[in-house]
């Protein structure tokens, strides 16, 4: 048979795909006109796919990426790990991998989180600590409190329980006779803003809100939830820290537990190692996935304090004991992967890349900002949104049929840069390591396909 081409290996991967597979959060009817891109290998930032086609992860990998793909000292340890034990029950035993991670997480997680519990994803990380959090208070007597607080235009995941808990109307709104009835603060979020007002007083101004919700409901109120600074999924929505505070005090006044979604935000993305250190802010419950692993393998934690933990303590027949266990609970590879990348943090200097390359990425798109179609350009660390509007003195939307943020994307996959937009958001979120220069093609790029697509 003769070889095919690499470009026809492209063709014929894609057609096999498309004939097999159901890809998440996909409309598949959109690949009968967008090609799916089979990629062969990742070095770096880089990926590359069977024609040789190189292309720039400027959202690693669904935002796990840290270091890049095949980190030789991650790919290093997981081959060591491999050859040690690929996996065991993890109820009656327990491995030096997980039980490592456990104790490097607590020595960088917000103080006072004393006991991790493993999962394999965000969404069951989420799943875990509104369980707990529920099942806290029963144990301990409080049996009123059932009910949980959302910020409006938060994301959790997609399990019912993480959907429940979340508030962006695409993901949930269909599935809704399905979903637990939660209560609804309104979100600190910047983008409504009015002019001249500080992103400070906006965003302290919701605790107001959130102060009266727990005053008339906190008797039922288990926990709030919320995605510290950034609402990723509902576009890079961003809030000022001060908010944090304030809500671990309320939280405290009232008796409900602070759970932080740190899935997208931790490992450094804005700039410190979580989000809620930026005001000093402890939760009851740190749930991380994503880049715990440095974007490598399936695997989530839910990390709690001491005092929750007791509260599950006691004789079988007490039934306080935490019923909840996923088959590959701390996968031993996945362990061994994530302590590798705890490991880089310390070795690499990451969190000074991610300051200096933030600066840079600020500047950079700073000549976006005044485009006719650009209403925000919203950054913390290296975490953008760029908000693509009809009208930039009104705000207008486009008509979400014209696909604007997909077309800025389809702009920049053919100059080497793989973006995808949230609606009409065109989201940047490269792996932590990027360097200067791989930066600055990824600002030229973003720059260039956003003017070329909106004209
Ligand atoms: N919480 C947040 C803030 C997230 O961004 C995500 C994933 N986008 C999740 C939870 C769910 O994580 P997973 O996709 O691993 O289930």
């Amino acid at each position: 048979m003769p070889e095919l081409k690499p470009s026809h290996l492209n063709e014929r991967l894609a057609r096999r795909d498309l004939a097999a597979i159901w890809h998440p959060c996909t409309q598949m009817k959109d690949h009968e006109w967008l090609p799916m891109i089979p990629i062969r290998s990742g070095s770096g930032v880089w990926l590359e796919d069977f024609a040789g086609h190189r292309y720039l992860d400027a959202i690693s990998s669904w935002w796990v990426n840290l270091f890049g793909h095949a980190n030789p000292r991650i790919n290093a340890a997981l081959r060591a790990q491999l050859e040690r034990l690929e996996h065991v029950i993890f109820a009656g035993f327990t491995h030096e991998p997980a039980i490592e991670l456990a104790e490097s997480l607590m020595r960088v997680a917000p103080a006072g989180l004393t006991k991790c519990f493993f999962a394999d994803n965000g969404s069951a990380a989420v799943e875990v600590a509104i369980k707990m959090s529920f099942h806290y208070w029963r144990n301990v007597g409080r049996t009123t409190k059932t009910r949980f607080v959302t910020l409006s235009g938060s994301y959790h995941g997609e399990t019912l329980g993480a959907l429940a808990v979340g508030n962006v109307e695409l993901y949930r709104d269909i599935y809704r006779p399905l979903l637990m009835d939660v209560l609804t603060a309104p979100s600190p979020d910047c983008y409504s803003c009015e002019p001249g007002e500080s992103w400070e007083a906006h965003s302290l101004g919701k605790l107001r809100d959130l102060e009266k919700l727990l005053e008339r409901h906190a008797r039922e109120i288990a926990g709030v939830i919320v995605e510290p600074l950034v609402q990723c999924a509902a576009g890079m929505r961003m809030y000022h820290p001060g908010y944090l505070k304030g809500l671990r005090t309320l939280c405290d006044r009232f008796e409900v537990h602070l759970i932080a979604d740190e899935i997208a935000v931790g490992f450094g993305r804005t700039g410190t190692m979580f989000a809620c250190e930026q005001e000093n802010v402890s939760p009851d419950f740190l749930c991380v996935a994503k880049s715990l692993t440095g974007g490598y393998m399936p695997l989530a934690a839910t990390l709690a304090t001491e005092r929750i933990y007791k509260a599950f303590l006691g004789r079988y027949d007490e039934f306080k004991t935490f019923f909840h266990g996923h088959t590959y609970t701390a996968n031993p590879l996945a362990c061994a992967v994530a302590l590798a990348n705890l490991e880089l943090y310390k070795k690499e200097g990451l969190l000074k890349n991610v300051r200096d390359r933030a600066e840079e990425l600020r500047r950079g798109l700073e000549t976006l900002s005044s485009h006719p179609h650009v209403k925000e350009i919203r950054q913390v660390g290296l975490m953008v949104g760029i908000e693509l509007v009809q009208n930039r003195r009104t705000g207008k939307p486009f008509d979400p049929e014209r696909r604007m943020g997909l077309k800025v994307c389809d702009e920049a996959i053919r100059r080497g840069v793989w973006l995808r937009p949230l609606a009409d958001v065109v989201v940047l979120m490269p792996p932590l390591a990027i360097t200067k220069k791989e930066l600055a093609f990824l600002i030229d790029v973003v720059r260039n396909s956003v003017i070329l697509a909106l004209g």
